[in-house]
């Protein structure tokens, strides 16, 4: 049904591109009504609008908590047109009817991002914007809401096309999406109060996110897809700034996350740190006196693998690593800054993403981790156990050395990012072969030495890049065969979780061996 719109309420804390649709509105005739701010913006224009507080005879009170939470103002958005009791009900309380209602919200999750204190937070959780958004919506037989400057065009077109009136279809469609905004208005509230409680993650927390992205399709071309933000103000791929190459794919965001997720565990005052991402997995992880270096150390561990992957760096991108990166097709690059040199290199490349999220995001801070099972989501603290914070004990004959130690907490550090069952083989700050997502550890073990090997033909070399190094596991080693495995392809020490019960056995065989081998007390699986 159509329904011819002849009054607006505009009530907009983004005020873009208000004055011009109200303007449209009033040259179609449409009588406007608006809050204070909104109808001081207008008025300016020189346009003719009616201050709610004439409507409800009310003044705005309580720093504008009061202004249009009234019967004439919700009784115009909820009463039904075709319900003659309704209609019976307006007439004889003087409410007239609201056709169009355009607001957006106090900017609650931009105020929390600038990092507001918590009294200026609560003053901008807004009461009475979603109030009439719910009660709009919930009217969409007649009533169309605007919630999003960007929907003003459709809705002048639809004006234009109709004849100054909307149809159910879109009136439908506006309804859906005003929903969603005060879901994600007040997840995002509630989620600010979880953190200033410090409420643990199994607790009841409401998951919601403002579109950010439609996408043409998801992992798969048959699959369409979107990208919300969550208004966490981590630094990372949602709130990175994209300097340059094409719009982002649903896999390159996925990728990208995990990209620089795993960067951020490589303090850049300690040394510099590139991590090579594929399929959501790190090929190559090195850390380096330079980005250039690091990145070198990275590429030579999967070479192969790392064609059409993402790059993630704990620096700024400079230009001796900027020039070596574009050398690889490589389809993203995030960084924490990037000098003038290095975007100008990166530019030669049209299609290479860069983007440049302004910090690394804290291993160690608390978040969700948030997946969906049929039927259900699955809601977890983020793991933010980090393996500088454990208390590590060797439980073999032989200690290992500082070199190995070393090497240990680098390969377990970089497990924690690798899908499960993550076998992690590591020399000298960089990783030389990584097995992962196997269903047996023993086969991820094995896929890591092959790797190595590999790596090392690749680089001309007789002898596996395995030999020599240490290997982590991100869980117990449940036999003793994975840790052999690792023992046969030239490991010399081992980093996991330990607590199997066969531990005994696992530490006999690596003692017969010749391991050192170090239990963290802690498992890192990741699915
Ligand atoms: P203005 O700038 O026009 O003075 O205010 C616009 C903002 O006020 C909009 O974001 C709208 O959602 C919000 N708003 C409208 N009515 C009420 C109300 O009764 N209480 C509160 N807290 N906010 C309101």
């Amino acid at each position: 049904r159509k329904e011819r719109v002849t009054r607006a309420l505009i009530s907009v804390s983004d005020k873009t591109g208000i004055v011009d649709f109200a303007r449209a509105l009033d040259a179609r005739g449409v009588a406007l009504v608006s809050t204070g701010g909104t109808h001081k913006a207008l008025v300016e224009a020189g346009l003719p609008v009616q201050e709610v507080s004439d409507l409800t005879g009310f003044p705005e009170m309580m720093d504008g908590r009061v202004k249009t939470l009234h019967p004439k103002v919700h009784g115009g958005l909820l009463g039904r047109r075709s319900d003659p009791e309704h209609q019976a009900a307006m007439l004889a309380h003087g409410i007239a009817e609201i056709d169009l209602l355009v607001v957006n919200l106090y900017p609650f999750e931009a105020t929390l991002a600038g990092g507001a204190d918590y009294d200026t937070c609560v003053e901008n959780i807004d009461i009475g914007g979603p109030a009439m958004i719910r009660a709009a919506a919930k009217n969409h037989e007649s009533v169309a809401v605007v919630v999003d400057p960007g929907d003003y065009e459709t809705i002048l077109a639809e004006l234009a096309e109709h004849e100054g009136a909307t149809t159910l279809t879109l009136r439908k469609r506006l309804a859906q999406k005003a929903y969603a905004r005060t879901a994600a208005y007040d997840a995002a509230i509630s989620n600010w109060l979880a953190d200033a409680l410090e409420v643990e993650a199994p607790t009841f927390r409401a998951v919601g996110g403002t579109l950010a992205q439609a996408m043409r399709y998801g992992e798969n071309p048959h699959q369409k897809a979107a990208f919300y933000r969550t208004g966490e103000a981590r630094p990372g791929v949602a709130t990175a700034r994209q300097v340059q190459g094409k719009t982002l794919s649903y896999n390159n965001i996925n990728d990208t996350d995990a990209a620089y997720e795993c960067v951020g565990e490589f303090d850049p005052a300690a040394s510099a740190a590139v991590v090579i991402v594929k399929h959501a997995n790190p090929c190559g992880v090195a850390t380096g006196a330079t980005l250039a270096d690091a990145y070198e150390r990275a590429l030579a561990c999967d070479p192969v693998s790392a064609f059409g992957g993402i790059v993630a760096t704990n620096r700024t991108l400079d230009a001796e690593a900027a020039a070596k990166i574009v050398e690889v097709f490589t389809e993203v690059i995030i960084a924490p800054d990037a000098t003038e040199e290095a975007i100008a290199l990166v530019a030669a490349k049209k299609n290479l993403r860069l983007l440049l999220a302004g910090g690394l995001p804290d291993p160690r801070a608390k978040g969700l981790s948030v997946r969906t099972v049929a039927g259900g989501l699955l809601v977890q603290d983020r793991d933010n156990a980090v393996v500088s914070d454990m208390t590590l004990s060797v439980v073999t004959k032989r200690q290992p050395t500082a070199r190995e130690m070393e090497d240990l907490a680098f390969a377990f550090r970089v497990a924690k990012h690798v899908k499960s069952n993550a076998i992690v083989y590591a020399r000298d700050g960089a990783t030389v072969g990584v097995g992962a997502g196997q269903m047996s550890r023993v086969d991820s073990s094995r896929i890591a030495a092959w790797k190595a090997g590999e790596a090392a033909k690749a680089l001309g070399l007789a002898e596996s890049l395995a030999k020599g190094s240490v290997v982590a596991s991100d869980a117990f080693f449940p036999f003793a065969d994975g840790l052999l495995a690792a023992a046969e392809a030239g490991a010399t020490a081992v980093i996991q979780p330990g607590g199997s019960m066969r531990d005994a056995e696992v530490i006999a065989a690596a003692d017969e061996a010749g391991l050192a081998m170090v239990f963290t007390g802690h498992r890192h699986f990741r699915h």
